[in-house]
């Protein structure tokens, strides 16, 4: 079977984004439920795969797009482009994810001058016609051509001023007549070829274009950002035009059915009488809301409403919505599932169960831990004095502090240089996305909640307040002047504060200070309280969703009593990873140097007895703290020499002093001797971890005695629970057999029999490949593992992250070789398949070995759900990513249909 092109919009339903894009798909589904839709075709995304591949459409597309183009013009019962009564159609782009203005769509093709006539007699309406036509140059003209917008838009510009006329409405039929004898001018011009008078060949231009666009800097660089991949290509829409701009009982607008930034049910939107639907995203004339409609077009207003709850029922969410209607007619152009703030992603999920539209476990898969963590950013204290400059639109939430920059080049080269930058502009447009990116927060004086400027922010989680009309920007002079009874000049590099949750503008920097959502997982606030905003309330409810439906464990990594009492505030059930090594800093230094330094026998131990009531003492700590839970604490990890001066300091004074003939010191002499012959070329790689264990006499055995010792305090004092011993970096069992067995005999001694689930454990960290490849023999003399994912991917990737994100990650981000740093997202081909035979291989050995992650990797979303999917036990990860991993290991485990298991 040949592969097919081309499908009718009758052809196809929601489910069907990957072939028909999302436009596609939700155009189809909408006919499917009988909403009114202009008739149309959608060409798949396998098309501009091929076409992506060998630089032209495939053979067959032009006739599959002519049988379809022929059945759309045996609906409409008018013929692409006809002199007398033309049909005009949209051609629009559509990926299978949204990526809401990173494409291109062109309308009204089909014009030419002898049609531009036809939709003049057909219409009744000159004006109509030749603004249409004026449109397609300029669209045509940009996208399909690649010439510069501003060539079109400065004759707009002339054209108003010569006209003595502020707004694009205000010019005649014959001012835009002109118009478009201009834009035809620029595009021979610009082009050296006539604008193309042939319908059919506008047509496939246009086509062609859409499918380049996927592949245009903004829309590479936005899929980036959204980690979507690079290959899956775009559909393209070829649609019937309807009209917004025909008449004054036309007109366009978008609109939700719940409010993105609070989830409240009602009429939201933006629309414009006498427009084209462009016109409302870009904010050429401030929109209306939605609601003012009524008065205008009554009953399109009426049956808006209908629709709206239509598409609410069908898809039970919210969904965001584009119409237009012609002549009092209402048209349906888009549907989709809408973007929304984290709170109200969190609100509504809740609202949806209490209306019964949607169970738990699916409300559950409505949020994210990426929205979660977005909630637990903290917001402005307004306590203190604190001069509010305007406030406007509040479009995105979040609080951001940074210095104005004007235009996004510049917002990029500052952040570069390690500024927090607020991007402001009138109103945003495409080719600001990387200024955008740059920024802390962005701020325009025009636009609303649908604006691109609000709908990108939105996307990435940035704050942003919009339509600011207070402001008046002056790009040459780089000011902004706000405006009102007390004006004040801002400068290019002033201080602003903006807070997207209530749209106010501060100047200065105003403190911030914790969110609601961690006052409560701090338990500062009560969730089932009386006046409790929904935000909470709604927060709480999701986290017990999820902690019924995880099966994995959540852990912290802590090594202090103060991290672990907030982890267990936040929801952690045990230490996943303490780290040893800052016991050995401070104070403390000088006992290391003297266990480094130590002659004899006697000197070492002299110093790890002095060293050992002190780690004592800080376990101590930690276990009450975690009273009732495992503590997990890894042995000594990092190779000795940290502790000691650096290297090269130490050879510099001891040249100096010597050049100038002063005194050295024996102890300096020794200390530089030691250094010299620790120091190692490759620390990483070096001698660390159990090396160290295996080649210091003692120094394990020193901390296992204070582990234990500390334990049996802690019960002594009533305390309960249980702790983990684990030994760094092994690459073979051997090693781990000999510390093992050294701290097996310390334990008896202390009256503890270790082995797996028992008070006392002894296991091994998995960080290295060779370990990983070996964890059947490994799981032989471990009581658990658990695998350290940083050490892991730098040592089965061979490089090492600091040098690796200082140095070459940029470039191969840009090159698309990774889509993001395996360090944030576990990668799962290579490391992930370490982990997995390493899961597996253990537990063959080991029945029920338990197993967890204590890499960073433990708070990552996407990282988290794989642990799931290989059967880890636990995950964790830092404190204030518990919640985070909480609720992204109940959303695995609702995705993976697992029910209910053991912790
Ligand atoms: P985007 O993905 O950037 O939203 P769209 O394909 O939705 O691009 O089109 C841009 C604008 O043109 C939207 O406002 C849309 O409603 C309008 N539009 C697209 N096709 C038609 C059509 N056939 N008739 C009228 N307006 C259209
Ligand atoms: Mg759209
Ligand atoms: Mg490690």
């Amino acid at each position: 079977m040949t592969t097919r092109y081309v499908f009718d919009f009758s052809e196809g339903d929601k489910d069907q984004k990957a072939l028909l894009g999302g436009k596609g798909a939700n155009l189809a589904e909408m006919v499917k439920i009988g909403l009114p839709v202009p008739p149309g075709f959608t060409i798949t995304t396998d098309a501009c795969r091929a076409y992506l591949d060998s630089g032209a459409a495939p053979a067959q597309l032009a006739d599959e797009v002519s049988t379809h183009l022929a059945a759309t013009e045996r609906a409409i019962g008018r013929t692409l482009g006809d002199p007398t009564n033309p049909l005009l159609v949209s051609v629009r782009s559509g990926a299978m994810f949204s990526m809401p203005g990173m494409m291109e769509t062109v309308l009204n093709i089909g014009l030419n001058d002898e049609s531009v006539q036809g939709l003049a007699a057909q219409s009744g309406n000159e004006r109509f016609a030749w603004d249409s036509y004026r449109r397609l140059l300029q669209m045509f003209g940009k996208t399909v051509l690649d010439i510069e917008g501003h060539e079109f838009e400065s004759r707009i510009e002339a054209m108003k001023q010569a006209r003595g006329v502020s707004q694009d409405v205000d010019l005649t039929a014959a001012d835009l007549q002109e118009l478009v004898g201009q834009f035809k001018a620029v595009i021979e011009h610009e082009t050296g070829k006539p604008f193309p008078q042939q319908p059919r060949a506008q047509l496939d231009a246009a086509i062609e274009a859409v499918f380049r666009s996927w592949m245009g800097e903004r829309a590479v660089l936005y899929r980036r950002q959204e980690r979507i991949p690079h290959d899956l290509g775009t559909a393209v829409n070829v649609q019937t035009m309807v009209f917004g701009n025909m008449s004054e009982d036309s007109g366009t607008g978008v609109c939700f059915t719940r409010d993105p930034g609070t989830g409240e049910k009602g009429v939201y939107g933006d629309f414009l009488m006498n427009a084209q639907g462009e016109d409302v995203v870009a904010g050429i004339r401030n929109a209306h809301p939605l609601h003012e409609l009524e008065g205008e077009v009554p009953a399109a207003y009426a049956q808006l409403l209908e629709n709206m709850a239509a598409l609410e029922a069908h898809y039970h969410d919210l969904c965001d919505i584009e119409f237009t209607i012609e002549r009092g007619k209402l048209w349906m152009l888009q549907t989709r599932v809408g973007k929304r703030t984290a709170a109200a992603a969190f609100k509504i999920a809740c609202q949806l169960i209490d209306e019964g539209v949607i169970d738990e476990r699916e409300a559950l898969s409505r949020v994210t831990g990426q929205q979660l963590s977005l909630l637990m950013f903290p917001r402005f204290d307004r306590s203190g004095d604190v001069r509010v400059l305007t406030k406007a639109v509040a479009a995105s939430p979040g609080a951001a502090v940074g210095r104005i920059v004007l235009n996004s080049k510049d917002a990029a080269e500052w952040a570069a240089r390690g500024e927090r930058v607020i991007l402001v502009r009138t109103e945003t447009n495409p080719d600001d996305l990387v200024g955008m990116i740059a920024s802390e927060g962005i701020l325009t004086s025009r636009g609303g909640k649908t604006s691109h400027a609000a709908v990108i922010a939105r996307g990435m989680g940035a704050p942003c307040v919009c339509g600011a009309e207070a402001l008046a920007i002056d790009f040459a002079k780089k000011q902004v002047t706000v405006t009102g009874s007390d004006p004040l000049v801002l400068k290019e590099g002033d201080l602003v504060s903006i807070d997207g949750a209530t749209g106010e503008v501060f100047l200065g920097e105003v403190p911030v200070m914790a969110s609601p959502v961690v006052d409560y997982f701090e338990g500062k606030l009560d969730p089932a309280g009386a006046d409790t905003d929904e935000l909470v309330r709604a927060v709480h409810r999701i986290m017990q969703i999820a902690d019924a439906n995880r099966r994995l464990a959540v852990r912290a990594n802590s090594d202090t009593p103060e991290d672990s009492e907030r982890a267990v505030r936040f929801g952690a059930q045990g230490i996943g990873l303490c780290r040893t090594e800052h016991m050995f800093l401070g104070d403390r230094r000088e006992l290391v140097e003297k266990l480094i330094l130590a002659s004899s026998d006697a000197d070492r131990e002299a110093a790890l007895e002095a060293l050992r009531p002190l780690q004592q003492g800080d376990f101590e700590g930690i276990f009450k703290a975690m009273d009732g839970k495992p503590v997990n604490i890894r042995l000594l990890d990092p190779p000795l020499h940290e502790f000691l001066p650096s290297h090269t300091d130490l050879e510099v004074k001891v040249a100096v002093a010597r050049a100038t003939g002063q005194p050295v010191s024996e102890a300096e002499e020794t200390m530089l001797a030691a250094v010299r012959r620790m120091h190692e070329s490759n620390p990483m790689l070096g001698t660390r971890g159990v090396r160290l264990g295996i080649i210091i006499p003692g120094l394990f055995q020193m901390q296992i005695r204070a582990i234990l010792d500390a334990f049996t305090v802690h019960q002594a004092a009533g305390g309960t629970g249980s702790v983990e011993i684990m030994v760094p970096l092994i690459d073979t069992y051997q090693e781990l057999d000999i510390v093992r067995q050294e701290a097996v005999a310390l334990a008896q001694a202390a009256g503890y029999e270790p082995g797996a689930g028992h008070e006392v454990s002894i296991g091994t960290m998995i960080e290295l490949p060779r370990a990983a490849l070996t964890a059947g023999q490994i799981a032989e003399v471990a009581d658990f593992f658990s695998f350290g994912t940083n050490d892991l991917t730098q040592t089965t990737w061979g490089f090492s992250r600091d040098d690796a994100e200082g140095g070459f990650f940029s470039q191969y981000l840009d090159k698309g070789i990774f889509q993001v740093s395996p360090f944030e997202m576990l990668d799962r081909q290579g490391v992930g398949r370490l982990v997995k035979m390493a899961v597996d291989e253990g537990r063959a050995t080991k029945p029920g070995l338990k197993t967890g992650v204590c890499g960073e990797h433990g708070g990552d979303p996407d990282s988290v759900h794989f642990f799931h999917e290989v059967g880890l036990d636990y995950v964790s990860c830092s404190p204030f990513r518990v919640p985070v991993a909480r609720l992204e290991a109940g959303r695995a485990a609702v995705a993976t249909g697992a029910h209910t298991a053991s912790t």
